[in-house]
């Protein structure tokens, strides 16, 4: 299966992920790498087990989600590394929803890390790594015709499901959803045009704080040099309850 799954045309190498002609038309195969940046790249590393991880943990909330009909790009995992998902028109803009203050959104505005905003916001960023990311408005979105009008409502509204579900979720597993940041594309069906959730939902893209004590369980751990960083993802998976057997075969999977 190894020798079959080589010979796949890589397409795109992102950050943290590989994306891979998929084995029918319409998929694609997205691995999970180990590797870790911050602050645009300034900051690289490895995450030993990380992949693994939130191939898992992006799994099961993709799954959580389509159950509660939100329609994401999840079709299956393929092994510890790979999960099959389906091909989008990728919308050039990250939206960004945020509960309490952190991060850039504390350091703008001069808030106190930890304070809770008077209600979620959401927040558009311009997916070019060459600009380093600009936060944009919608009317730039719908002026540049990144995407249109009611796209950018269903994509706010399937922001803020997404947030109440997640942050329920959470919270019940003792913790708290600070901010996360999510990928939307365009699917062609019988209904016509679909906005559908792309990309992951882990650790690397959510802040999340244990509820008693607030210690950062996320990719933060890495971004500050807090230490224990697979510790915490690892955490996150037990209390989920899918924490994955790290087996020494999950090597033999491992692409270069
Ligand atoms: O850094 P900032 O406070 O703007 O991040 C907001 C949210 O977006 C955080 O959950 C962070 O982990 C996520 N994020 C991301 N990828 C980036 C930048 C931020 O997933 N390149």
């Amino acid at each position: 299966m190894n020798l079959r799954l080589h010979r796949r045309r890589r397409l795109f190498e992102g950050k943290a992920k590989v994306l891979f002609e998929g084995p029918e038309p319409g998929t694609l195969v997205q691995y999970f790498k180990d590797d870790a940046t911050a602050f645009n790249n300034q900051k690289r590393g490895t995450i030993t087990g990380k992949g693994v991880l939130n191939n898992r943990i992006s799994e099961y909330l993709m799954t959580k989600l389509g159950e509660i009909g939100v329609p994401t790009h999840f079709m299956r995992r393929l092994n510890m590394r790979e999960q099959l998902v389906r091909k989008l028109e990728i919308i050039p803009i990250s939206v960004v929803v945020r509960n309490i203050a952190a991060g850039s959104m504390a350091t703008r505005f001069g808030l106190a890390e930890g304070a809770v905003l008077p209600r979620s916001i959401v927040e558009f960023y311009l997916k070019d790594e060459k600009l380093g990311y600009p936060q944009v408005t919608d009317e730039h979105i719908t002026a540049f015709a990144w995407a249109g009008a009611h796209e950018l409502e269903e994509m706010m509204t399937l922001a803020l499901r997404i947030n109440d579900y997640l942050s329920g979720l959470f919270l019940g597993i003792g913790l708290k959803l600070v901010d996360f940041k999510v990928e939307f594309g365009r699917f062609w069906d019988e209904e016509g045009l679909r906005i559908v959730l792309a990309d992951e939902i882990s650790p690397d893209k959510c802040r999340l704080w244990d509820v008693r004590t607030n210690e950062k369980m996320d990719i933060d751990r890495f971004r500050r040099d807090l230490g224990k960083v697979e510790e915490a993802y690892q955490e996150v998976a037990r209390r989920l309850g899918i924490m994955p057997e790290m087996g020494a075969h999950e090597d033999s999977e491992k692409k270069s």
